[in-house]
């Protein structure tokens, strides 16, 4: 357990706070109304970072019907300052999240359920924090991260639950938990969290399992393996990109130009002396009607990356198109909400043009 020994933190101010080996350690400190956010002075961090880490708290207690705990702990930190194994990129420490990345929001899930008390068993702790952020922060990527491949089943979770944190199969526990999630209540998954404990014998997370969700853990394995229809009814969990602003339609067609600049306070990343990561910036909007749609990308850069998705979705249904710059690609879109997410370097400063527009069947 990490104490901050500041009594008053004000906006940007440079302070000595107390690191986990005793060292004291000169960071950078932004204060917000859920994270206390730092970082090495030799980092800079983009100006949409510290809002859309802060911003995240009340998201992941919305979507557990939680109430926001306490003030959570985020340090971005430079391999000098970094005190978790070097062989992983963040880690935690009860409510103090420590990390190579300027915004690996996997750690603050860690942190939020410590404050909040509830207990850490591995397989279920890391499947929840990975359902909250699949794309690991900065990444494009999949939702549902283990894939069925024709009448193949997928892999078994349940040898994974007795494993310690390294043995863990990442993939599969975040997998497993968004299928709970997207099928029942979340306050089950909840209420079995605190049944289980942190023990990994396999009676005893049968038992929580049955006492929680009033089923056989068997039963719904085997369900994850072979894989179940998607309804209105297991759309979830939540993705923390559709609560970004809406950009509305002009007309029949969708359109939004910008500029991915680090010095954006629509724009998470960061730059360090050395190198720089991936920043992203996401936006919703609404797609009027089932159907198929052209979404075309135009930058003056190619490492610019997009993503479009639906944001009521199952997440084993991996619906998301990514669409290289320049291309396009023509999808069937669900009527309802979509986010976009754009990635790019945090050093560069790229123009960009998305256009969404319905299309011909391919
Ligand atoms: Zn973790």
């Amino acid at each position: 357990m990490i104490a901050c020994r500041v009594c008053a933190i004000m906006f940007g101010l440079t302070f000595l706070t107390g690191s986990a080996c005793g060292m004291e350690l000169e960071l950078d400190a932004w204060q917000g109304e859920h994270v206390l956010y730092e970082s090495s002075p030799s980092l800079q961090v983009c100006q949409g970072t510290h809002a859309w880490v802060d911003k995240f708290v009340p998201f992941v207690a919305g979507e557990l019907g939680l109430d926001v705990g306490r003030i959570q702990h985020y340090r971005w930190l430079d391999e000098s300052d970094y005190t978790c194994s070097p062989e992983i990129i963040g880690c935690t420490s009860g409510i103090q999240a420590s990390s190579l990345r300027p915004f690996l929001l996997h750690e603050l899930v860690h942190t939020i359920l410590y404050s909040l008390d509830f207990p850490y068993q591995p397989f279920f702790g890391e499947g929840i924090a990975f359902a909250f952020d699949p794309w690991y922060g900065e990444n494009l990527g999949i939702r549902y991260l283990v894939h069925k491949k024709g009448a193949e089943k997928l892999a078994d979770p349940r040898p994974y639950m007795t494993l310690g944190r390294q043995d863990l199969s990442y993939p599969l526990a975040g997998s497993f938990v968004m299928f709970l999630l997207a099928r029942h209540d979340p306050a089950k998954f909840l209420t079995f969290l605190r049944e289980l404990g942190t023990s990994r014998d396999m009676n005893i997370i049968e038992g929580a399992f049955r006492a929680a969700y009033g089923l056989e853990l068997d039963d719904e394995a085997e369900s994850f393996m072979t894989g179940v229809p998607c309804t209105e009814q297991s759309f979830g969990p939540g993705l923390y990109d559709c609560t970004s602003p809406e950009v509305p339609w002009t007309g029949d067609a969708w359109s939004f130009h910008d500029v991915m600049d680090c010095a954006s306070e629509t724009v998470a990343g960061g730059v360090g002396p050395e190198r720089a990561w991936s920043s992203i910036r996401s936006v919703t909007l609404e797609v009027p009607a089932t159907g198929f749609y052209q979404f075309s990308v135009k930058s003056d850069s190619n490492r610019i990356g997009v993503m479009l998705g639906p944001c009521s979705s199952c997440p084993w249904e991996n619906s998301d198109v990514v669409v290289p710059s320049p291309g396009s690609k023509i999808a069937e879109l669900e009527a309802g909400t979509h986010f976009v997410r754009i990635q790019a370097p945090s050093d560069e400063t790229l123009n960009f043009e998305f256009s969404l527009r319905p299309a011909a069947l391919p």
